[in-house]
């Protein structure tokens, strides 16, 4: 027998559903419930250990769960791209023994000095010359003296041209500039890294082969000995419309790249996967509370987990948790629970004919971007994770999915 609802929801941490109509079946949620599957983060994180030919740095801001945390640490995965000083301050709490590298390049210098002297951060990345002499002095000792144990990336900025999502504009500095600021940095670099990002949701790996063929223009026009070579994030998943090609294809294509550049012989190669890692590890339970014609009314949205659905037209896999509805699917578009307009996610997303209020809908590989965008806006967005234990909706690591090549839905690869 079942306890009562509320001391039901005290003892769900312990407790593991076999999937999400076993949820519903149980709690019935007024709220919507993340459902969490730690066994898919950490065969991903495994995938990437195993596979990628040097080092995986979890791209905290993704998902910045500690349980998520500890199952990738669990898994293998020792260091990890933090971008604020509460990402330091949250991953040094839930793992003391973590490699903690502070990846964005504009930081202050507060966060600077409490990263290296507090939480043993040896590792900044910088795409000028500014945020190089913030580094040096923030991390000096009173006497002035600047330490011999820094990791400097310089981050360059590259194409986003092959991924979903830009991160072009923002950060990097470009190749005519970089000469300057890579012969700057190695004054002062114990190692001396270059980093970029393609762009998150990389649809094909000729992003990074692209994006390395700068690094090596940078390398050569600088003169300089490189230690680490970091190709970031970017990795993708799989969503509706958007099936890249397998991971071992980047993996390949990134080794070959990166074997011929001029660097030393004993640099490291570093990539920061952020999506990748996470997008399995939830899915949502919501609740249609209302329909009108094609449009549902659920009670999660755009300032809930669905910030992506709503601002950036993503879909989502989609899944309604009724027996016996019916058959034939059409295209819905859903509005979320508050009272804003841009409260709306047009999909569309496919779901039988039949669904109506009341019903319960899985949306899945909302682990990446999803979970993490959580507010309370409005009131609304509260809710307990609960874990669960079946596939999530599709995966880039089951081993029997099929190459996208090879069916209508072709990347071109080039
Ligand atoms: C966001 C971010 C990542 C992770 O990107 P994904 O596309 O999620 O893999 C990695 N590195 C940096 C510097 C980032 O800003």
């Amino acid at each position: 027998m079942l306890p009562g609802r509320k001391a039901y929801w005290g003892s769900l941490e312990l407790h593991i559903f076999p999937d999400a109509p076993a949820v519903v079946g149980a709690l019935a949620p007024d709220e919507p419930v993340i459902l969490n599957r730690p066994h898919a983060a950490a065969r991903a994180a495994r995938f990437f250990v195993e596979k990628f030919p040097g080092k995986s740095l979890y791209a905290v801001k993704a998902n910045p769960s500690p349980a998520l945390l500890r199952t990738l640490w669990d898994s293998g995965i020792t260091h990890y791209d933090v971008a604020s000083i509460a990402e330091v301050r949250l991953v040094r709490d839930t793992l003391p023994d973590a490699v903690l590298c502070f990846m964005h390049p504009v930081k202050t210098a507060a966060a600077i000095a409490e990263a290296y002297k507090v939480h043993g951060v040896r590792t900044f990345s910088l795409d000028t010359q500014e945020e190089l002499d913030k580094i040096v002095t923030a991390t000096s000792d009173d006497a002035g003296n600047v330490p011999e144990d820094l990791s400097l990336c310089v981050r360059l900025r590259v194409s986003s041209d092959y991924s979903e999502i830009s991160l072009a504009a923002k950060f990097g500095i470009d190749l005519a500039d970089a000469a300057p600021l890579l012969q700057a940095t190695r004054q002062v670099a114990d190692c001396l890294g270059i980093c970029f990002h393609v762009g998150s949701q990389a649809m094909t790996p000729f992003a990074y082969v692209q994006a390395l063929e700068r690094v090596r223009a940078a390398i050569v026009d600088a003169s300089v000995t490189v230690d680490i070579v970091d190709v970031g994030g970017g990795f993708p998943s799989i969503y509706p419309g958007m099936q890249p090609p397998p991971l071992e294809d980047y993996f390949g294509a990134i080794h070959r790249a990166a074997e011929s550049l001029p660097v030393s012989y004993s640099s490291e190669l570093w990539c920061e996967p952020g999506r990748a890692l996470c997008a399995e590890y939830n899915s949502l339970i919501v609740r249609v509370e209302k329909r009108r014609g094609k449009e549902l009314y659920i009670n999660d949205g755009a300032y809930g987990a669905l910030f992506d659905a709503a601002h950036l037209g993503w879909r989502f896999p989609v899944k309604l948790l009724r027996e016996g509805a019916s058959e034939s699917l059409r295209p819905f578009t859903f509005f979320g629970p508050t009272c804003d307009d841009l409260d709306h996610m047009d999909g569309p997303f496919e779901l039988p004919c039949d669904v109506g209020a009341g019903d319960y809908i899985e949306i899945g590989m909302l682990g990446a971007y999803g979970a993490a965008m959580r507010t309370a806006f409005n009131g609304f967005g509260l809710s307990v994770p609960v874990q669960v234990g079946d596939e999530p909706m599709d995966s880039q690591y089951r081993g029997d999915r099929e190459d996208p090549r090879r069916t209508d839905n072709v990347v071109s690869l080039r």
